[in-house]
């Protein structure tokens, strides 16, 4: 028997892809802001079909997330046919880099993009180019310099995780204009939800008019992350592909019920998003008048930035806050040490966290 281990590919990639290292216990913390989770729970009609659910156990799931894919169409005006679902919007992403790229090929993301796009794209035996960025936002001049002959998908989360940053119709537009047409554009929006720009139906108006760009779409930010559900919306060349490549049952049916009574349970949705953008602008109002330095966000989060004009390093701000029994998101994996990235959470927990900022800042 040989001692040695079983080779993975890109062991450099993978080992340098740290899990579990964020900072985000459930259970012991007084608020876990670190995860960018709804912080008014599950709508309570998707906690009923959850429970409604048990007497289902022992049968297989709708292998074609009928009931959930009708739901989504039929709420935002879509047509279930070109729908996709997947275990989270991660099973969706890993799915597409398996269907679209190979050893040799090479996927492209912003810099400050999000952290799952290079593990999928090595996962898939390919490369992940960063192009930079300016004041952490995409730039699509430099996603357009970064296109090489052997680019097979653009990533580009709109808006973006970690940095919130958003861009409008004419730039995505732009951006799809400047692609070959056998490159995909996934535009990934996870946080759509919470978007208050009001150009943000670009996305889907795309989709509908292109034949290589779909949207990914997730059920995490609304109250249901446990669960992993996760969709997307493409052309049907694209859903012939995806779902002659996902598990026959890849999410399971106690998530398909509680997806399918979350997303039709619409004056919930519209609570978490009143919530979400009356918390976010008290937050950076406050972060901003105790002269720390936050960027634009259209997400459930705020990523702050410490340093010389704060006066403390994010470190001292983590550790804090940590003491306080507020979790939130150190950015060293994302290469940005100075910033932290703060989920919205319930009044009282936001109150907290500017209570102690603010007690930092008036210290310092
Ligand atoms: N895309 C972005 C930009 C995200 O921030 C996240 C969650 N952190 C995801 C996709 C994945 O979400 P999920 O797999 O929970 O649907």
């Amino acid at each position: 028997m040989s001692d040695k281990p079983i080779a993975h590919r890109s062991i450099m990639d993978i080992a340098a892809y740290m899990p579990g290292k964020s900072k985000s216990p459930s259970g012991q913390a007084l608020a876990k802001l670190s995860a960018n989770e709804s912080p008014l729970g599950a709508s309570p009609k998707a906690i009923e079909a959850y429970r409604n659910y048990a007497t289902h156990l022992a049968e297989y799931p709708d292998g074609g997330a009928t009931a959930l894919r009708e739901a989504i169409g039929a709420v935002h005006g879509l047509d279930p046919a070109r729908i996709g679902v997947g275990a989270g919007s991660d099973e969706i992403l890993h799915l597409l880099a398996q269907a679209y790229v190979g050893p040799g090929d090479e996927t492209l993301m912003s810099q400050y993009g999000f952290l799952v796009y290079p593990i999928v794209t090595n996962a898939a035996g390919g490369t992940c180019v960063k192009a930079p960025e300016k004041d952490l936002k995409a730039d699509v001049d430099a996603l357009l310099d970064a296109v090489t002959e052997k680019t097979k998908i653009v990533f580009l989360a709109n808006p973006n995780n970690p940095t919130g940053s958003y861009l409008g119709e004419d730039e995505i537009n732009r951006l799809h204009q400047g692609l070959r047409p056998d490159i995909l554009l996934v535009l990934d929006a996870a946080y759509a939800e919470y978007v208050n720009a009001p150009d943000y139906e670009a996305g889907i108006n795309l989709v509908n008019r292109a034949d290589n760009v779909v949207m990914t779409r997730t059920f995490s930010k609304i109250g249901l992350a446990n669960l992993r559900v996760g969709w997307f919306y493409g052309p049907a060349h694209i859903l012939d592909v995806y779902n002659r490549l996902r598990g026959p049952f890849n999410v399971n049916g106690i998530a398909q019920a509680a997806a399918t009574a979350a997303v039709q349970d619409e004056a919930f949705t519209a609570e978490l998003e009143a919530h979400n953008s009356k918390m976010r602008d008290e937050l950076v109002e406050r972060l901003q008048s105790n002269r720390f330095k936050t960027y634009p966000s259209q997400c459930n989060f705020v990523l702050t930035e410490f340093g010389d004009e704060a006066g403390f390093t994010a470190a001292d701000a983590f550790n804090l806050l940590m003491e306080k029994g507020l979790i939130v998101r150190e950015m060293h994996s994302y290469g940005l040490p100075n910033c932290l990235r703060i989920s919205i959470g319930t009044e009282a927990q936001m109150k907290l966290v500017i209570q102690t900022l603010q007690e930092m800042s008036d210290h310092g």
